[in-house]
């Protein structure tokens, strides 16, 4: 039987969703489609999302990805939650319980960075807490702190809105690690001491906003830390072009994009996910910082 799988989110236009899990499908021999259900935000917004889970239920659909605006809102769609996606408060996936017609929500984000950040974190650092600052408490944000938190780091929350990084910290508190909420708008910068890893989870430097960095000149980075940037499109940020002036290793969100998506593949599919054809596949679609300078100048012309 063809499996029908899909995202759900709005917009849905720079998503690599659909070439990503079509050509591990393809790689698999198993027949199917991935489709972008764009649901615009409004009134009609629940009922839409209710028949996409209902139809998961029933086994009309495959499998479900959840993007933004809506990771929290078809949390209450879900039949059972798994401990990750119950406690970051978020679901990016949807896969019918196997063997049953139970709808399961997961979160793939948070486990998915954890195993790309192990790509650049020293050895001596993948065991074990350490100490992090994220930057932004949104969703992502969650995800982040959850996976290192659960792995007993002390995790220093900083965001523009102190009440959200707050509210986050007050989630997390039974994790192992710490957490600690502060605002991202002093112009000293949150403390610093003996963080070995900077995290940026908020959007700041994709496109529109290509010069923007997450992080002001007037910072200084902690020596001795390493850099992850959520953010894959461009392939090199400007946070990651200010850490790696000053020699700092850095990482883009892309490893994270190719691992969540391999686990979600997995809930579905029950197979082992092609992953080295995932990242071909998604590798091919990154663009560089010139490219999307040009394609913008091109749209206003
Ligand atoms: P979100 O829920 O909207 O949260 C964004 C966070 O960034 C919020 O705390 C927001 O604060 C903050 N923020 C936004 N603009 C800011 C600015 N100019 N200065 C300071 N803070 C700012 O979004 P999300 O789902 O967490 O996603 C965040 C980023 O992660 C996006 O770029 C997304 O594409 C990326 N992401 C990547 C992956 C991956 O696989 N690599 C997975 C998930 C997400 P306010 O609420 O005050 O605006």
């Amino acid at each position: 039987m063809k499996m029908r799988l899909g995202l759900i989110g709005y917009p849905l236009g720079s998503s690599y969703s659909r070439q990503l899990h079509e050509q591990a499908l393809k790689a698999l021999n198993l027949e199917g489609s991935y489709q972008l259900w764009e649901i615009p935000p409004g009134p009609d917004e629940l009922e839409e999302l209710t028949s996409r889970v209902e139809a998961l239920r029933e086994g009309k659909l495959g499998g479900i990805n959840v993007t933004i605006p809506y990771k929290e809102t078809v949390l209450p769609l879900a039949d059972r939650l798994t401990p990750a996606a119950r406690t970051i408060g978020a679901v990016n996936t949807l896969y019918r319980e196997p063997g049953g017609n139970q709808v399961m929500g997961d979160n793939t984000d948070s486990p998915g960075f954890w195993t790309d950040l192990q790509q650049l974190l020293p050895p001596e650092r993948q065991k074990g807490g350490g100490s992090a600052l994220v930057l932004g408490a949104g969703g992502a944000a969650r995800a982040v702190t959850y996976a290192l938190a659960s792995r007993s780091w002390r995790v220093t929350v900083a965001a523009r809105r102190a009440a959200q990084a707050e509210e986050l910290a007050a989630d997390f508190r039974d994790l192992p690690g710490s957490v600690w909420p502060v605002p991202l708008t002093s112009r000293d910068g949150p403390s610093t001491t003996g963080c070995g890893l900077i995290v940026n989870a908020t959007p700041v430097g994709m496109a529109p906003g290509l010069n923007l960095s997450p992080w002001p000149d007037y910072w200084s980075f902690p020596r001795g830390c390493v850099v992850y940037d959520l953010v894959y499109n461009p392939r090199e940020t400007s946070l990651m072009k200010q850490a790696g002036e000053v020699n700092l290793p850095v990482r883009n969100g892309l490893g994270m994009l190719i691992e969540q998506a391999a686990l979600a593949f997995a809930h579905w599919t029950g197979q082992p996910p092609p992953r080295e054809i995932m990242s071909r596949t998604v590798r091919r679609q990154q663009t560089t910082f010139s490219q999307i300078k040009d394609q913008q100048q091109k749209q206003k012309e």
